[in-house]
């Protein structure tokens, strides 16, 4: 079987879409199946650390799913689960009906540090899950890229190095690299965490109309109650560890989202349900 050759060109946004535009309509099958999942560390001293107990979460395609939880409740295992990067001690986990394992060509993973490779160029940096893939006909992609970095704001750096960048430059990029092999599942974990506000309501503006111009299914993790309502279709709230998840929040605010949307008060009713369930599990130590 030939490999695709020709990179899918990145649609038009809908900024100037109507209200309530929905995604691509979801299919019956989850795209993200959790089933009772289990995740065990050995520490250094062989002791055995449940850092994720009995998660279920079905996860639609084209959905935007949001996670929120304290530190350590096992977001990011979640993620890298998914990755193929942990395996799960009991129960399973399935990407459209597959049962996850080795790392994957449809998954694009955000991290919270951008980690480029300092010694390649922005566009070499962005091209690089092509190179992993190895995928043929590089100027096409390399046009796609640029695209992606002119999405981002970041056009005129496709020759920088990241040490030229700053902290959220060298994030957009992370996030152009992430999409620029059209994955279908974009797992980011804490993306926008060390960012300045501003830089950061920006970054989750620009993320909602790549989202919206390409759905995806996208997983997302932050510490941001304002993040996650802005950005989700659904927020789920875990609790401390072992993690389980302790409630389940669909948001129903029309789309795109704008800085209308963070004054409103449906926003505001979101954020205090969602700070509601977080403070409630936080037990006394
Ligand atoms: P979160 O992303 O929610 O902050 P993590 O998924 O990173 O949490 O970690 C969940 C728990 O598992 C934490 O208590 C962490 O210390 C522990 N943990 C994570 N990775 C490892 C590892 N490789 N070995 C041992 N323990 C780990
Ligand atoms: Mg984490």
């Amino acid at each position: 079987m030939p490999e695709p050759v020709v990179p899918p060109p990145l649609a038009p946004t809908v900024a100037g879409a109507p209200p309530g535009t929905a995604p691509a309509a979801p299919a019956a099958r989850p795209m993200i199946d959790l089933d009772h999942l289990s995740v065990v560390y050995r520490t250094r001293a062989s002791e055995r650390f449940v850092a994720v107990a009995d998660v279920s979460l079905q996860v639609r395609e084209g959905e935007f799913c949001v996670i929120v939880g304290p530190s350590g409740c096992g977001k990011s295992t979640l993620l890298k689960v998914l990755a193929g990067l942990v395996r799960a001690d009991g129960g399973r986990a399935s990407i459209r009906g597959e049962a996850v394992g080795a790392p994957r060509d449809d998954i694009g993973f955000v991290f919270q540090s951008a980690t480029l490779l300092p010694w390649m160029t922005i566009l070499d940096n962005v091209l690089l899950p092509l190179k992993v893939q190895r995928r043929p006909d590089r100027a096409a992609w390399a046009e796609r890229a640029m695209a992606l970095l002119r999405t981002v704001g970041l056009a005129d750096f496709a020759r920088s190095y990241p040490s030229e960048l700053s902290g959220g430059m060298q994030q957009r990029v992370g996030m152009a690299r992430a999409l620029v092999h059209d994955p279908s599942l974009l797992l980011m974990d804490e993306p926008f965490g060390a960012l300045d506000a501003l830089t950061r309501e920006t970054m989750n503006d620009e993320l909602q109309r790549l989202w919206l111009s390409r759905p995806k299914t996208v997983l997302f993790v932050t510490h941001s109650i304002s993040e996650a309502v802005f950005l989700a279709d659904r927020i789920v709230v875990m609790s401390a560890r072992p993690g389980r998840i302790v409630a389940d929040i669909p948001v129903d605010l029309p789309r795109p989202r704008d800085v209308a949307t963070l004054d409103s008060g449906r926003f505001g009713e979101y954020s205090r349900q969602v700070r509601t369930h977080l403070y409630a599990q936080e037990t006394p130590r």
